[in-house]
């Protein structure tokens, strides 16, 4: 599909309103906001569609795929405190908009994808849009042990329990975000590690994600 990036005053100025609104959900992480206000979302959409690119929600967006909702995103990228520079891995790519979302946060981000048709779509697309993730192929339940330990790693899809082998791949003082339950509703889930052998883990609002399939997932 041919993409036209054209960002003109009415796609910013629904931008600018979709900030507003996430603030007043309660996220209040200055820099989320403003890289929700610098992404363009509608150039994830066909521009038949762009009229709902700004909307609180989830949309699909062809391929199988659906784009998350804005909200989802700014909470899970609240919760990784992502410092510039920091190594994240992404388990979900999808879209990719919540990779654009932690590059614009300064993150060095290596994603991954377990559905052919999607990673080939965002491994094309992305980069046209300035956004040159680490893009992987695979069952990301199991992590990328070739390029870890991470400082922040994010789920981006429904887990039915905290990996292990995810939590062996952060770094001392790294963060694990995941939203963990079955596959109706799942709660968001944060792991601080502590030292070599200690985590402590936090328990959120609860969420509704696509399932995370493979190894270490349903
Ligand atoms: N974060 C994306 C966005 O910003 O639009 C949406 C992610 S979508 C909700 C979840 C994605 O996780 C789907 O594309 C799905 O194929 C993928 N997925 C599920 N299990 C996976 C696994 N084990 N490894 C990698 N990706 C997986």
């Amino acid at each position: 599909m041919a993409y036209k990036f054209v960002d003109n005053y009415r796609e910013r100025g629904a931008r600018k309103k979709l900030v507003e609104h996430l603030a007043s959900r309660g996220i209040t992480d200055q820099r989320v906001l403003k890289a929700i206000g610098k992404v363009p979302r509608h150039f994830f959409f066909d521009e038949t569609f762009w009229n709902q690119a700004y909307k609180d929600i989830a949309f699909p967006i062809g391929d199988g795929q659906t784009i998350s909702q804005p909200y989802t995103v700014s909470y899970q990228s609240e919760l990784l405190h992502i410092n510039k520079g920091d190594k994240v891995l992404e388990i979900g790519t999808g879209s990719g908009y919540q990779t654009c979302i932690l590059m614009e946060l300064g993150a060095d981000v290596y994603t991954i994808e377990r559905q052919e048709s999607i990673y080939r779509h965002t491994i094309r697309v992305l980069p046209g849009m300035g956004y040159p993730a680490n893009f992987f192929f695979g069952d990301g339940s199991m992590g990328i042990a070739a390029h870890a330990p991470y400082d922040k790693i994010i789920v981006t899809a429904g887990a039915p329990f905290v990996p292990e082998i995810l939590l062996k791949q952060l770094k001392v003082g790294g963060i694990l975000v995941i939203p963990v339950g079955d596959e109706h509703s799942q709660t968001m889930v944060t792991v601080i590690r502590i030292n070599d052998t200690e985590f402590e883990k936090f328990e959120l609002d609860t969420f509704r994600f696509v399932p995370l399939v493979g190894d270490q997932a349903w």
